[in-house]
């Protein structure tokens, strides 16, 4: 082995800036999150050729004191934090003092500033990181701008891992939206190889804050989500959710924030999953943007050089936190919340029920009653007259309103103070049916059945521990499971429903859960599994005539029951249309 010797500073810099430094998005964020340390309510971002040859930040922020700028490229030299004490409490984005440094050492870099009451601006340049010469006056608005060129020139086997041009600009982009949208006070411009390609102007208000989610999010997402706003002494979880109904192929929607910073993070994922598992179609992925805030000191920020990962003090106090705010967020939304949040969106001009697809599911050719069927379908309104007339009274009572008829026998037309509601019969009874069946099981005591052959399995040692030091937790689900050696446990008796489930991966993934957070949901949800494959053959068929009374037990249901809005499979159960949608389609008013 050769002896030990010290790294010289640029290459122990350039070591750091693997960690800091992967691409050009990497740069701009660090490079976004100083003007926002530095105050600044106003940043340009300048990029050529998708930021492989430019990437510059301009903010009018506090600005570099002229003796601190060959400070500001050394490492570790930071004016965020000066003890220990500090960095418990932090609340800047950054704080390590390595993002200059590790950028210097990789690619050229300038820093332009002017503070804000000088009348001189200094300019320094770090093209060569081992000699840096003394800062020049320059021409510089107040405020500060750096620029960063010709990235990874001084590493060429770095250089090879970029990507295309394209490619590294959509990562700048997607970065910026990010913090775009944790930073509603600032205004951001984006310029592309000298074309203005995005602008977030200042967001002063709540409305104009849920514009520049909407550019971020989508019409679709803001039309199809939840608001969600809870908290208890110590912690707060704020945002938009979407609907189950808006179900995503990939996670791509999904932006969490911890104090102001997007973390991804293996615990929130889960307890997220959790949350939305019993009406998220399976394989789909929900949207959200979704703020948690907490002191500081309950959180640890110095885990992960880019500081995209946080570790929580009490991960588990954490995870049934979000779990039970989204949970609740999506049992609480009846009916009733989703049209005042159609009603929040109503201004907009370009109209739109609330359930994204509608519009392609509407298919005019395809209404083709028969004359038998049409009397039959007018016969209710007769039929209904006196409760029409009772119907303003009790339209804050029943929302989904009452029904006027049913359609090919499959979907019940309803008629509220809004417009027209359509109910899909078989999914809104299959959901009420799961829910009631989840309820009385839930409630109920817990049946256990001992294993005609216990089953004996090989786990970790902590699983094992776990399972000696705590058996009354794993009881608790239903399960009686012992230690018979160090890494072995046996399975004794199990929920009698789950009897003829795999116990053996149920029991592995109960297991996992607890050594990860503490908690396990498994059995709940494969007990949930079955019964919702009870519900879905006990449900009322699509296809069967239902007389006016059925349909309106059928709405009354729907609206006392959790989760109606979505089937056990993530569709919608029904839909709302209102006077202004359906006056749109024949251009009333136009
Ligand atoms: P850190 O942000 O962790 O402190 P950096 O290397 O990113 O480390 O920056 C070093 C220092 O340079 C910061 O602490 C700050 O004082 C100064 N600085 C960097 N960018 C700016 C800016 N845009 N405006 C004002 N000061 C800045
Ligand atoms: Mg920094």
């Amino acid at each position: 082995m050769p002896r030990i010797k010290q790294l010289s500073r640029q290459l122990a810099n350039q070591i750091a800036a693997g960690e800091v430094v992967e691409r050009p998005a990497s740069v701009l964020k660090e490079l976004v999150e100083n003007s926002i340390d530095a105050g600044a309510n106003k940043i340009e971002i300048n990029i050529k050729h998708g930021g492989h040859k430019q990437i510059k930040v301009s903010d009018n922020g506090a600005g570099i004191y002229r003796d601190d700028l060959k400070l500001a490229l050394l490492s570790h030299a930071t004016s965020k934090i000066a003890s220990l004490d500090d960095l418990e409490n932090v609340s800047s984005m950054g704080f390590r003092g390595e993002a200059l440094s590790s950028i210097a050492s990789v690619a050229k870099l300038t820093i332009k500033s002017r503070q804000q009451e000088a009348d001189t601006a200094w300019s320094i340049e770090a093209f060569d990181a081992e000699s840096l010469a003394d800062p020049k006056p320059c021409a510089q608005q107040p405020g500060t701008s750096v620029e960063v060129c010709d990235l990874f020139y001084s590493v060429p086997a770095r250089k090879k891992f970029l990507k295309t041009e394209r490619t590294e600009f959509t990562h700048l982009t997607e970065t910026l939206k990010k913090i775009a949208l944790a930073f509603p006070q600032i205004e951001f411009s984006l310029i592309h190889n000298n074309k203005k390609v995005k602008k977030f102007p200042r967001a002063e208000g709540q409305k104009q804050y849920q514009k520049r989610i909407d550019s971020i999010m989508g019409d679709e997402f803001m039309q199809s989500s939840l608001e969600l706003d809870y908290k208890t002494d110590d912690l707060k979880l704020a945002g938009l959710m979407g609907l189950p109904t808006f179900a995503r192929n990939n996670t791509a929607l999904q932006y969490f924030f911890v104090n102001g910073r997007i973390i991804r993070d293996r615990l929130i994922s889960h307890a997220v999953r959790q949350a939305y598992q019993d009406v998220l179609y399976h394989g789909k992925h929900p949207a959200f943007v979704l703020f948690l805030q907490l002191a500081p000191k309950n959180v640890d920020v110095n885990v992960h050089p880019a500081k995209s990962e946080v570790k929580f003090a009490s991960p588990g106090q954490i995870h049934d936190f979000v779990r039970h705010a989204i949970q609740k967020t999506i049992v609480d939304s009846k009916p009733e919340d989703r049209l005042t949040l159609n009603a929040a969106v109503a201004d907009k001009p370009a109209r739109r029920g609330w359930h994204p697809d509608f519009r392609r599911g509407f298919r005019q050719e395809k209404i083709s009653l028969s004359v038998k069927e049409q009397i039959k379908a007018y016969q209710p309104l007769v039929e209904d007259n006196l409760k029409t007339r009772l119907k303003d009274e009790a339209a804050q009572d029943y929302p989904l309103g009452f029904a006027l008829g049913q359609l090919h026998n499959i979907y019940v037309l309803s008629q509220n103070d809004q417009g027209l509601v359509l109910v899909d019969m078989h999914a809104a009874h299959e959901r009420i049916s799961y829910e009631k069946m989840k309820t009385a099981w839930h409630n109920g005591v817990l049946t256990m059945q001992p294993l005609l052959v216990p089953l004996s399995l090989r786990v970790s040692e902590l699983e094992a521990q776990m399972v000696e030091d705590t058996p009354e937790l794993f009881r608790k689900i239903g399960l009686k499971l012992d230690r018979i050696g160090i890494q072995q446990i046996m399975v004794r008796e199990v929920p009698a429903i789950l009897a003829d489930s795999d116990i053996e991966s149920l029991t592995l993934e109960v297991l996992n859960d607890f050594s990860q957070f503490n908690t396990s949901d498994k059995i709940k949800q494969n007990i949930n599994k079955i019964l919702a494959s009870m519900a879905c053959h006990g449900a009322v068929r699509a296809g069967r005539s239902l007389t006016i009374s059925e349909m309106n037990a059928l709405l009354r249901d729907i609206e006392n029951t959790e989760r109606s809005g979505q089937c056990n499979h993530g569709r919608p159960t029904w839909v709302q249309l209102g006077h202004k949608e359906l006056d749109s389609f024949f251009l009333r008013g136009q």
